[in-house]
């Protein structure tokens, strides 16, 4: 088929408009819509230091090519990206890294071993995990990282690759755990001005599908690794992900739909919490609803901390 806007062969057909566009014009559809969603959503000031947390997926790599074009043309705005060695055997970094130097963005990695003495498929091992119990863990940890690593380092805003499904889904397992004020904790800008110990989080692909950021990627040849996590097979995630696949193949556009939805559950469920500041863990200081930290009660499940 040919691109509705210029005729020339087809790269991409968008199901849930109808409409087919070339390579050219699907890349500028992709990088219009996600600087839109950055004005609109004021996610940069000119004045940040944004920190990517870069796994070296499609994802990531995407997130930090369309950043890095950003605040190249604002002198005053930094960037640099992170990479969490979580331990887990088979996982490739090396292209985060190697990206990086290519596009000439500073680039760190922090292994959970140096960091929290134990790695995932270390501790894991021992306890014959699933998935869920892996990214339960893992997830939990490297979020608490990243946020302590961010705010020593001066960095104002944590930028990540979630995308659109990403997105849903992790609406949809807080429904199904009955955490909903977790639901508040969703949105395309999280965190800011909740706690000084707290570094505000970007997503700024979270208005684009996932197959459209794999083709994003694949359109421009970015490096990226394509290896799953080996513990994302058994995950409650990938169940959810492949229920929503399942509803978008049968009715085209049911994941924008549920975003918006997911949009204005969040600001009911802010709405409620409005002047709730969270306070501080009693082990280790950071941000937390709760009197200790998820990642405190985690390390001390799996007795690395005495
Ligand atoms: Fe960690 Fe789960 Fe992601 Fe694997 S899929 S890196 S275990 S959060
Ligand atoms: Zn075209
Ligand atoms: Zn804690």
């Amino acid at each position: 088929m040919k691109c509705g806007l210029c005729g020339r062969n087809g790269f991409f057909y968008l199901r849930y408009s109808g409409h087919h566009l070339c390579k050219k014009h699907f890349i500028q559809m992709f990088e219009k819509r996600v600087k839109k969603g950055i004005r609109q959503n004021r996610l940069i000031d000119s004045e940040d230091h944004v920190l990517v947390g870069l796994s070296g997926g499609k994802d990531s790599m995407s997130a930090l090519k369309i950043l890095n074009d950003i605040t190249c043309k604002i002198p005053s705005a930094r960037l640099s990206a992170l990479t969490v060695d979580e331990g887990i055997g088979g996982r490739n970094l090396e292209k985060a890294r190697q990206y990086c130097e290519s596009i000439g963005v500073e680039h760190h990695t922090v292994c959970f071993r140096d960091y929290y003495g134990f790695d995932i498929d270390g501790v894991l091992g021992k306890r014959k995990a699933d998935g869920v119990l892996a990214c339960s863990i893992c997830g939990v940890l490297k979020r608490n990282l990243m946020n302590e690593w961010a705010g020593r380092h001066g960095a104002t805003k944590v930028a990540t690759g979630h995308n659109l499904d990403d997105e849903i889904q992790s609406a949809f397992m807080n429904i199904m755990r009955g955490d909903l004020p977790r639901l508040g904790r969703l949105g395309a800008l999280v965190g800011s001005g909740a706690h000084e110990g707290f570094v505000p989080r970007i997503k700024i692909l979270r208005e684009c599908p996932e197959d459209e950021v794999r083709q994003y990627a694949r359109a421009l040849g970015l490096p990226h690794t394509n290896k799953c996590c080996p513990y994302a097979k058994t995950s409650l995630r990938t169940t959810v992900k492949e229920m929503l696949d399942g509803l978008e193949g049968s009715h085209p556009g049911s994941k924008y739909q549920m975003l918006r939805s997911v949009d204005s559950l969040c600001a009911i469920m802010r709405e409620r919490h409005v002047g709730q500041a969270p306070g501080v863990c009693g082990r280790c200081g950071a941000p937390t609803a709760n009197r200790v930290c998820k990642a405190c009660l985690i390390l001390e499940r799996l007795k690395v901390v005495p």
